[in-house]
């Protein structure tokens, strides 16, 4: 959240702002996919009746109009499990042209889930929810398929790899949105810096799993997975003279 925006906006706005911004319009907020991504709930008064719906719930509903009142958003606890010996992982990611706010995103993701080990060593995720946002859609979405798929599986290559297809099936940009392909690239590398700690025979980013290369080989063993080169270039001239750094008049020394 503290990427968003700049601190004088930050202080100026309120997350109700943002939110009804969101649910109104196809307004590219980061703060409806981190709250989305935690499965947060609110509490809306409409005329003189309340009711509490899950935020995805209310992302769905036709635009509000000003009787809506958004009264309160609730993030529930989520803990660790002592027990299942279980730990909650959490982790937010934001593409934009400048990296540090005060620039729409390209699309943003939160994701969490429990991790837990199983007796023979094998790293597990459960509970997943996965929020995508901004790429060119009316609204942030939960890309369940991906979850369904994931939850209670050991993450082998070829595991991941079914997650990176039915990823490319859920993300997909509204027509006339700016550099398409580009944000699914986006949203699978997001996906694999979130997966690749917890995966069998895959290591993080600059690994040798080939995404492109989800062909008939055996791909649960490493040891078949070709090298793969990859490079992604995050700055373009296409904003030019936007973003670079210029001197401001009042410090030059005379
Ligand atoms: C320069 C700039 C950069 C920004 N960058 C980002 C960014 O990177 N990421 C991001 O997520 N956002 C960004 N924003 C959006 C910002 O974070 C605010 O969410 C947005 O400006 C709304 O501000 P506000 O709270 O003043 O809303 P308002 O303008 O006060 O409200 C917006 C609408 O919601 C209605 N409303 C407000 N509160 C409620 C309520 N409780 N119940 C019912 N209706 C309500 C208002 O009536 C109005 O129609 C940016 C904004 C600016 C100006």
């Amino acid at each position: 959240m503290s990427k968003v925006a700049t601190p004088f906006v930050r202080n100026t706005a309120s997350i109700g702002g943002n939110i009804i911004l969101a649910q109104k319009y196809p307004f590219p907020s980061d703060i409806a996919t981190i709250l989305l991504g935690v499965a947060s709930t609110v509490r809306l008064q409409v005329y003189s009746k309340t009711l509490e719906v899950t935020l995805e719930e209310f992302l769905e509903l036709p635009p509000s109009d000003p009787s809506t009142l958004l009264l309160s958003i609730f993030i529930p606890h989520w803990a660790s499990d002592s027990q299942k010996e279980s730990k909650v992982i959490f982790e937010t990611y934001r593409a934009a042209p400048r990296p540090l706010g005060n620039a729409v995103s390209y699309i943003n993701s939160a994701m969490l889930g429990h991790v837990s080990q199983k007796s023979c060593g094998d790293l597990v995720l459960s509970n997943l929810h996965m929020a995508f946002g901004a790429y060119g859609t009316e609204h942030a979405i939960r890309a369940t398929k991906v979850e369904q798929h994931l939850n209670g599986k050991v993450l082998t290559p070829s595991v991941v790899l079914e997650a990176v297809r039915l990823l490319r099936e859920t993300i997909v940009p509204m027509k006339g949105t700016s550099h398409p392909e580009y944000r699914v690239s986006v949203a699978v590398g997001f996906l694999f810096s979130f997966l690749s700690p917890f995966a069998k025979g895959i290591k993080g980013p600059g690994n040798t799993l080939s995404i492109s290369s989800a062909s008939s080989s055996n791909t649960d063993d490493p040891c078949n997975l070709p090298l793969s080169s990859r490079r992604e270039t995050i700055s373009s001239d296409d904003h030019k003279p936007v973003g670079e750094p210029i001197k401001k008049g009042g410090s030059i020394c005379r």
